[in-house]
C-alpha cells in the first residue's frame, strides 16, 4: 500500500514536472517574440511627495499581454527573461518606451521623474552607460529626470563592478536607488560606498507598519537612515490610511501604492494625473 503511494507520487511528480518545463519552453519561445509582436507594454503607477503636495513622478512596470494566456506578471517572465538572455533588449526597450512617454508628458506641461527598474544582467552588460546615454539623447529626456531602481542582491553580487557601473550612471547625471530596500542579504557598508540617491523601502514593512511594533520600528529606521546620509526616502505598496497616516508622521515624503494609484496603461495614467494631483494637494494642506 505504501509502496503503491509512493510509486503514484512519483509518476504524479513526473507528469507535473513535464508539464512545467513543457509550459517553461512555452514561455520561453512565446517570450523571444513577443518584442516583434508588440506584446510587452508599460505600464505606469504615480508616486508622490505629500510633503509638497504634487505628483513628483512614476514607475515604469512592464507587463506582458499573451495572446493566449492573457496577462502574464513580470515576477513571472522577468526572471526567465533574464536566464534566457532577453531582459537585455527587453529592459533596453523598456527604457525607451518610458523615456518616450516622460517627454511626451513633459511637452504637454507634466514635468514628472521616470523611474525604470534595472535587472542583474542589464547592470552587468558592459554596454548599460552607453546605451542609457543613447537612449537619453535620442528620446530628449534630460538625465536629471531619470532614476535606476536596482536591488540590494544585485548590489551584493556585483560588488566589485557595483562602484564603478554606479559612479559612471551617476557622471550621467541619471540617480539611483535601492528598491526592496530591507529585503536584500545585505551588509549596509554598501551604503557608504555608493552614491546612491533613494532608498525604497520595501512594501512588506510598509504592509504590516500600521499594526505591527517592529514593522513601525524598521520603517522609522530605514526613514531615518535614510535622512541622516542625505538620500530621499520612497515607501512602495501603501494600501491604506492608516499606513498613510503613520508615514506622514514620521516625515516620509514619497509614497507609492494602491492608496494612491495602481500601475495603468500611459493613457489612463494622463487621465488619471488631475484627479491625483488634488488627492494629494490636499493631504499636504494643514487642514487635510
Ligand atoms: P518593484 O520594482 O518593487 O515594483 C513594485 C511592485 O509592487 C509592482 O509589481 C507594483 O505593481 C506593486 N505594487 C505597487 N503598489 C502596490 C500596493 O499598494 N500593493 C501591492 N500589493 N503591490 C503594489 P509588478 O508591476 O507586478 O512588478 C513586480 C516586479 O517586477 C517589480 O518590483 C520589479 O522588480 C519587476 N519589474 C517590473 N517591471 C520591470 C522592468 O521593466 N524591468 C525589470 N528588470 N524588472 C521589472
Ligand atoms: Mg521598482
Ligand atoms: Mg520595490
Ligand atoms: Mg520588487
Amino acid at each position: 500500500e505504501s509502496k503503491r503511494r509512493s510509486r503514484n507520487t512519483i509518476s504524479f511528480f513526473t507528469a507535473d514536472m513535464t508539464h512545467k518545463m513543457m509550459r517553461r519552453l512555452e514561455l520561453e519561445s512565446d517570450l523571444r517574440r513577443s518584442i516583434d509582436h508588440a506584446e510587452l507594454e508599460v505600464y505606469y503607477q504615480p508616486k508622490a511627495d505629500i510633503t509638497a503636495g504634487d505628483i513628483y513622478g512614476m514607475e515604469a512596470l512592464l507587463r506582458w499581454r499573451h495572446p493566449i494566456r492573457g496577462m502574464v506578471p513580470p515576477d513571472e517572465f522577468i526572471p526567465l527573461a533574464e536566464e534566457i538572455g532577453m531582459i537585455v533588449p527587453i529592459g533596453e526597450w523598456v527604457l525607451r518606451t518610458a523615456c518616450r512617454d516622460a517627454m511626451g508628458l513633459h511637452a504637454a506641461g507634466q514635468r514628472l521623474h521616470l523611474s525604470v527598474n534595472l535587472s542583474m544582467q542589464q547592470f552587468r552588460d558592459p554596454d548599460l552607460v552607453a546605451r542609457i546615454a543613447g537612449i537619453l539623447a535620442e528620446t530628449g529626456l534630460a538625465p536629471e529626470w531619470l532614476e535606476l531602481e536596482l536591488t540590494e542582491t544585485i548590489i551584493m553580487t556585483e560588488a566589485t563592478q557595483s562602484i564603478e557601473a554606479f559612479n559612471q550612471i551617476k557622471r550621467l547625471g541619471v540617480a539611483l536607488s535601492i528598491d526592496d530596500f530591507g529585503t536584500g542579504y545585505s551588509s549596509l557598508s554598501y551604503l557608504t560606498k555608493l552614491p546612491i540617491d533613494t532608498l525604497k523601502i520595501d512594501r512588506s514593512f510598509i504592509q504590516h507598519c500600521g499594526h505591527d511594533g517592529n514593522s513601525a520600528t524598521v520603517v522609522s529606521a530605514i526613514i531615518n537612515l535614510a535622512a541622516q546620509l542625505g538620500h530621499s526616502v520612497v515607501a512602495e505598496g501603501v494600501e491604506t490610511v492608516a499606513q498613510l497616516a503613520f508615514l506622514r508622521e514620521r516625515k516620509c515624503s514619497m509614497i507609492q501604492g494602491y492608496l494612491l494609484g495602481r500601475p495603468v496603461p500611459l493613457s489612463e495614467f494622463t487621465t488619471n494625473l488631475a484627479r491625483w494631483g488634488k488627492i494629494v494637494a490636499a493631504l499636504a494642506s494643514p487642514i487635510a
